[in-house]
């Protein structure tokens, strides 16, 4: 009798569902796998063989044919291992499954049958039961993922014999209840305490407009003026993720392999990849279909350290998903789009030495070398950045008392940056779509303003949009709905013509 279990395999940073069907017949003793599997899936074969043997159970007479469908996408990794070896071992069963022949079973199996994770369990999961699939049988430690996907039965399987057991209705498999998230750690590590603590009121003001908005935001400044720390602290004032946001997080970052915290983790994700990193590392894609960076940080903090430092045609690329929160990443003949909203968050050196400006060091670049390294930072990616500062290096360790307690100052920040995200309504991001959606937000003096500031400035339609967008969080955090002249002001003195470091 031919049999059908359903599993699932990974496609990018999606799952989807596979039927495995197996029939066995007179002939030769052989085993066929058919429909696309990839090289990783032809070895579960010698996996499946094993795992059979060493579970003492029955391998049928002659000629084996296991085929996955749909036959036309490429099955990756081993997470159909366990419904093969289900699907080889139900060919001599002459009895229905039943109800239990329509749970998805996923799990890779090791040579003594044992049940070992799955990458993507969760895009797997979430995928299947999009398509009304609603019982699971998963791997026991990574079962609470799979029981992070609302409105399903998930149950926790050690091995191949316990599930071949269960299916034919002679054993039950323990039921996974879904766990609470992690709760979201608010404390700042003492180094990001003491940095506050030191920083002038601007940099404490910026950083709690950066958070409160998710600003796109350029520190300038030589080494040690504190770029990595300001940003670190930008991230640990956003607000937690919401249940949905942190479950697509987590669905993301299971797809890439990377290790979870062992449940739902409502932090947003804080990526800081090295400059020497490649287009398909930093967008995703490439031949392992992997998500880059740009979308392993979404709905959280792209770090970029030494910004001028990155491959130009790199940086040019974050132009397009800057402004749509989604990278177009080619696939065979077509194209899909894969999450990318991210908070970019930039560092760089004034100059290629480093100290141009610094009051500790003299700059040893010619006039022709700092035109240079200002120019690795194209016009049309600095257009869609938000804030602008220059830091300066601290005038050295605080003598006597600290003017503030550190840990006040961090509370402080917090409930401001709080209450402005609270204001603006949860939108992902505080940009407005348009120049006419712009000046909505504006009272008409503010509106006013921004547009004559924006000629004399010489601002582009981007530039404007995106500083009204900053002169709307100020508003919220200073209690307001809309923005008024001074906020406008404040929103200006943001701007990248204010920085002299790149004139
Ligand atoms: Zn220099």
């Amino acid at each position: 009798m031919i049999q059908r279990v359903c599993s699932g395999s990974l496609d990018g940073i999606d799952g989807f569902e596979v039927v495995v069907e197996v029939d066995a017949g007179r002939g030769l003793p052989s085993f066929q796998l058919v429909g696309l599997p990839s090289t990783a899936v032809r070895e579960s074969r010698e996996r499946v063989l094993s795992a059979l043997r060493n579970c003492a159970l029955a391998w049928p007479k002659g000629r084996v044919v296991v085929n996955l469908a749909p036959a036309d996408v490429e099955k990756k990794g081993p997470s159909v291992d366990l419904a093969i070896a289900v699907g080889v071992c139900g060919v001599n069963e002459r009895a229905e499954p039943g109800a239990r022949g329509e749970a998805v079973l996923l799990g890779e199996l090791s040579l003594d049958g044992a049940l070992r994770p799955v990458r993507g369990l969760l895009a797997i999961v979430t995928a299947a039961a999009a398509a009304g699939r609603g019982l699971f049988v998963v791997p026991r430690g990574q079962a609470w993922e799979a029981a992070l996907v609302p409105d399903v039965t998930v149950l926790a399987a050690d091995s191949l014999a316990d599930v071949v057991r269960w299916r034919a209705g002679r054993g039950d498999l323990e039921r996974v209840a879904p766990r609470l998230p992690l709760p979201a750690d608010r404390e700042p590590p003492a180094a990001l305490l003491a940095f506050l603590a030191r920083a002038p009121a601007r940099a404490r003001r910026l950083a709690v407009l950066a958070a409160a908005g998710r600003h796109d935001l350029l520190l300038v400044g030589p080494p040690g003026s504190g770029k990595t720390q300001l940003s670190r602290v930008v991230g640990s004032l956003q607000p937690a993720l919401g249940r949905a946001e942190a479950l697509e997080v987590a669905r993301i970052h299971g797809a890439a392999g990377l290790p979870s915290a062992q449940g739902l983790d409502l932090r947003r994700p804080f990526r800081a990849p090295h400059h020497t990193a490649t287009r398909a590392g930093l967008l995703g894609g490439g031949a392992s279909l992997r998500p880059g960076e740009i979308t392993l940080a979404h709905r959280g903090i792209l770090f970029l350290d030494e910004l001028s430092e990155f491959s130009p045609g790199v940086l040019d690329a974050l132009r397009e998903p800057l402004e749509e929160g989604r990278v177009a990443v080619a696939r065979g003949a077509g194209t899909r789009f894969w999450p990318a909203d991210f908070q970019l968050l930039a560092a760089t050196n004034p100059c290629r030495c480093g100290w141009h400006g610094s009051r500790r060091r003299e700059c040893r670049c010619t006039e022709r070398l700092r035109a240079a390294h200002r120019g690795r930072l194209s016009g049309p990616l600095l257009d869609r950045i938000d804030l602008f500062a220059e830091l300066e290096e601290p005038e050295g360790p605080l003598h006597g008392a600290v003017p503030d307690d550190p840990r006040r100052l961090w509370e402080r920040a917090l409930a401001e940056a709080a209450a402005a995200h609270a204001l603006l309504a949860g939108r992902s991001r505080a940009r407005p779509a348009s120049l006419v959606e712009a000046r909505g937000l504006m009272e008409a003096p503010a509106a006013a303003l921004l547009e004559a500031a924006g000629a004399s400035l010489g601002l582009t339609v981007r530039s404007l949009v995106r500083c009204a967008g900053v002169a709307r969080t100020l508003a919220a955090l200073g209690g307001r709905t809309r923005a008024n002249r001074d906020d406008v002001v404040e929103a200006l003195s943001w701007r990248r013509e204010q920085l002299a470091a790149l004139d």
